[in-house]
């Protein structure tokens, strides 16, 4: 039977339809929409049935072959996948039937891997067969520079660039970038992580660059998205044995996740409600209550720090799912079916007091260990099963490994969480970066050393 071929589109209305090829390699659409898929594939119950005997791999080949039509031979993508998806995805059960699924035993120790690391080699592979190059330029504030340096190192035809501002990530999170060498090169910038991002901006549009054909990796790409839909599926195959109903929550701070979630549930996932749970940045929850939406500006800082966006990129996604339009800016031009979203979903705002308590409850009652960010997941699960209904089965999702977070952590249970491998190899490990200043012409001179016309 020949797969119909789903297009994609601007959420900002450019007419302009692209297949999944070309809406990867763009990233972003003209008009600074988001790629959509013009229409979600359905899975037939029998087909969704049947995930339960199939290992991650193979749930990922089941749904990404209707997103890529016949864009890749089976073949190679199921290579492809056992490549990307080579690591663990543990569902722990905490009491009764609720559970945390542990999303943080990628490389990069980030649920960030799942979707970076599917995003590359796709990449590559269309890059290989019209035998381009591409490089890649991003800016990180810590883990997604670690996450899309790791998907792409060792990939021909891909050369990497990371810049990240020198005093605010880390050690560990520079260590996960400088360490790794061959194609992934990474700058230190004098300033701060928006001094990287306007340098990054303005890569991209100066015509001396045109000879590198420059690409960002960066959340927003669609190819990025989708590879996050997966995990939901894998989740249900493995928590609801009668095909159940599932309540799922996730800790949201761009809405990325939440979002492939949503477009797993329209694609048949049997879900009875997400909870979106976000730290003190409650512009989402408070929208989802009062109808207006505003910013928040400067975002707030929490301790779940990779949940500091006082506007969700993709918020203008989930506006399109439920029929609304929102720009780039977060004006909302249409307004979404407000009474479907909260059918949909139950949204809620975890203090940075309230996640501190939930990392020290789930430890001492549970022996559940977490860190910050599958905290306010935790807590948002709990509030809506205290709130709403205690419905089983229910999963949260863990998005980082405890040991990111080792301050938060010592300060809750009174205990170092145990080191992974990855992380303590990295402090025999050399390091490699160069060093730029926080301004233009400097960033400049060094990737012109870096890659000479
Ligand atoms: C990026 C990130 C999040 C937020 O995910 P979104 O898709 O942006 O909502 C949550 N937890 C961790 C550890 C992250 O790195």
């Amino acid at each position: 039977m020949p797969m119909k071929k789903i297009m994609y589109s601007s959420t900002n209305g450019h007419p302009e339809l692209l297949d999944f090829k070309d809406a990867l390699l763009r990233g972003q659409a003209p008009d600074k929409g988001l790629y959509v898929p013009e229409e979600i594939p359905k899975l037939a119950p029998e087909v969704i049935e049947r995930f339960k005997d199939l290992d991650y791999p193979e749930v990922a080949f089941e749904i990404i072959k209707l997103y890529l039509g016949d864009t890749v031979p089976k073949e190679d993508l199921k290579a492809i996948l056992e490549e990307a998806y080579d690591y663990d995805v543990p569902i722990e059960r905490v009491y009764d039937q609720k559970y945390v699924m542990r999303l943080d035993k990628g490389p990069t120790l980030s649920f960030k891997d799942f979707a970076a690391r599917l995003m590359g080699r796709l990449m590559q592979y269309f890059l290989r067969r019209e035998g381009r190059n591409m490089l890649i330029l991003t800016a990180t504030s810590g883990d997604t520079g670690s996450a899309v340096a790791h998907a792409f190192y060792d990939l021909d035809n891909i050369q990497v660039v990371v810049l990240f501002p020198e005093k605010e990530v880390t050690g560990r999170q520079r260590k996960q970038m400088t360490t790794l060498g061959k194609n992934v090169h990474i700058m230190a910038v004098d300033g701060k992580f928006d001094d990287c991002q306007d340098i990054v901006k303005q890569a991209f549009v100066d015509p001396d660059f045109d000879y590198l054909n420059l690409s960002s990796a960066n959340s927003i790409n669609v190819g990025r998205l989708i590879p996050q839909s997966i995990y939901y599926f894998y989740a249900w195959s493995r928590i609801a044995p009668e095909g159940d109903e599932v309540v799922i929550s996730v800790p949201c701070g761009n809405f990325g996740n939440v979002m492939a979630g949503l477009i797993a549930m329209k694609m048949g996932l049997p879900v009875r409600r997400f909870v979106i749970a976000t730290n003190e940045n409650d512009e989402f929850p408070d929208f989802l209550e009062s109808g207006s939406y505003k910013p928040i500006h400067p975002s707030r800082k929490c301790i779940s720090n990779a949940m500091n966006v006082g506007h969700p990129s993709n918020l203008a996604r989930i506006f399109w799912l439920y029929g609304g339009q929102m720009d780039e800016k977060g004006v909302v031009h249409k307004m979404p079916d407000l009474e479907a979203m909260r059918e949909d979903v139950f949204a809620v705002t975890i203090t940075d007091q309230d996640t501190r308590k939930t990392i020290s409850e789930a430890y001492n009652r549970y022996d559940t260990l977490l860190e910050p960010h599958g905290a306010v997941g935790w807590a948002g699960l709990q509030r809506y099963l205290k709130e709403v209904e205690d419905w089983k089965p229910a999963v949260s999702l863990e998005t980082a490994d405890p040991a990111k977070f080792p301050e938060e952590v010592v300060r809750a249970v009174g205990m170092e969480p145990p080191l992974p491998k990855s992380l303590a190899e990295l402090d025999e490990m050399e390091e490699h970066f160069d060093k730029v200043e926080g301004d233009y012409e400097s960033f400049k001179k060094g990737l012109k050393r870096l890659f000479p016309k």
